[in-house]
């Protein structure tokens, strides 16, 4: 999914990984707030929770703080959850707990 669509990086309208928390969990099978995404732009790590996160588009877009560049994009169409994690250099669970695959 590359289309020019998605909303672009603002602090206003920015909410944090909270806020797409039971959609992770719902994606994952797991509680993943706390899971370490690192940006494949500019290697910045960090847990999901700290993400930009962005309702407005139809699904949801989670970019890095640091660079704004997309990490997650989750887009439901009809009924299935199509995810982009292309964004995403690596994904770790917190520790002592795996990321389901
Ligand atoms: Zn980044």
């Amino acid at each position: 999914m590359t289309t020019g669509s998605y909303p672009e990086p603002g602090p206003a309208a920015a909410l944090d990984g909270n806020a797409v928390g039971g959609l992770l969990i719902e994606l994952f099978g797991t509680e993943m707030t706390a899971a370490l995404g690192t940006c494949a732009t500019c290697g910045a790590r960090r847990p999901l929770a700290e993400t930009a996160v962005y309702l407005r588009a139809p699904g949801a877009v989670m970019r890095c703080r640091s660079c704004q560049s997309l990490l997650i994009v989750v887009a439901r169409v009809r009924a299935l959850n199509c995810v982009d994690l292309t964004g995403l250099a690596a994904l770790d669970a917190p520790a002592g707990r795996a990321v389901p695959a």
